[in-house]
């Protein structure tokens, strides 16, 4: 499987040379059009070929040089003209990249553009993402119609805490521990989340705990073949949600896993999300002591209240 980085350079690959097609074959159709332009693109290339040549004579081409650049300037306002004539505005026939920056290709000034590293970011959240609807749970979609009596004010506070908490996220924001049963909204409310850090050009991992530990096991056992490893991603991406902790099956492996995990993140003081159907003891029973007492020392707790909205809606 490529990597990130290599799949990345792909699609800004395929980017440039489609972009770059399209305006070939726009040139080639006006071309048709207007002989005219044809014979005046045809001097501007000569006269880039010219000035190329002049720079290989040395010293005796300088006066050449200004000569051709004059030339080509000419040349260019002649162009913007006829373009004009047709209708057509003077950047008609430039290669129009989807990012400027660099010009498709990915590298500016000796290091990798904002454009792939965007990319890269992207991947690595599809990656992990182990839930398909994350693009569809939205704080915009998020009904409180569900919750009644005493659940629905604390669910109100708890939508607007996660929103706020989204809006105002930075590398150093606090943990937060969501339980509560399910089809309360846990999943929904951090997928939001997760799509509000990510908007905001911040590193997001979002997945089933399962899912996750389930990848960490294969690359310890060197099953899994990559460039790079998943658990330094999952240590030190900016936001780490950890949905459904509990529902995996909690070996020797998971216990350390986790803790390391909780551990390593909060030294590094980074922020996590840990979602679970599990009460407080049930945590304490399951997994290693430390993580308990590290999660109730450091994450904030919000515990949703209601019934079950997924029975509701059947
Ligand atoms: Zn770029």
């Amino acid at each position: 499987m490529p990597s990130n980085l290599e799949r990345a350079k792909a699609v800004i690959d395929s980017r440039r040379e489609n972009a770059e097609l399209v305006a070939e074959k726009k040139r080639f159709e006006l071309e048709t059009v207007s002989p005219e332009l044809k014979e005046i693109n045809y001097r501007i290339s000569r006269s880039g070929l010219d000035a190329l040549k002049a720079i290989g004579a040395g010293s005796n081409g300088v006066n050449l040089i200004e000569q051709l650049a004059k030339q080509s300037l000419e040349l260019q306002t002649k162009r913007t003209e006829i373009l004009a004539s047709l209708g057509l505005p003077a950047d008609t026939l430039d290669v129009h990249y989807t990012c400027p920056v660099c010009e498709d290709t990915g590298v500016k000034d000796g290091h990798y553009c904002e454009c792939l590293k965007a990319l890269v970011k992207q991947f690595q959240f599809e990656n992990l993402c182990s839930c398909a609807p994350a693009k569809d749970s939205t704080f915009a979609n998020f009904t409180l119609d569900y919750y009644e009596g005493d659940a629905r004010p604390r669910m109100e506070q708890i939508y607007n805490y996660c929103k706020n908490w989204a809006a105002d996220f930075d590398k150093t924001s606090n943990s937060i521990l969501m339980c509560g049963q399910t089809g309360l909204g846990k999943t929904h409310l951090s997928l939001a989340i997760a799509n509000a850090v990510v908007a905001k050009g911040y590193n997001v991992i979002y997945s089933s705990a399962g899912n996750l530990l389930s990848k960490l096991e294969k690359e310890k056992f060197g099953r899994l073949k990559s460039d790079e490893s998943p658990e330094d991603a999952v240590l030190s991406c900016d936001l780490l949600i950890l949905d459904d902790l509990g529902t995996e099956f909690v070996t020797e492996f998971v216990r350390a896993a986790i803790y390391n995990i909780v551990n390593t993140r909060i030294l590094s003081g980074l922020p996590t999300i840990i979602n679970t159907n599990l009460l407080y003891d049930e945590i304490a029973d399951k997994y290693d002591k430390r993580v308990y007492s590290r999660i109730i020392g450091d994450y904030t707790p919000l515990e949703f209240l209601g019934e079950d909205i997924r029975q509701i809606k059947a």
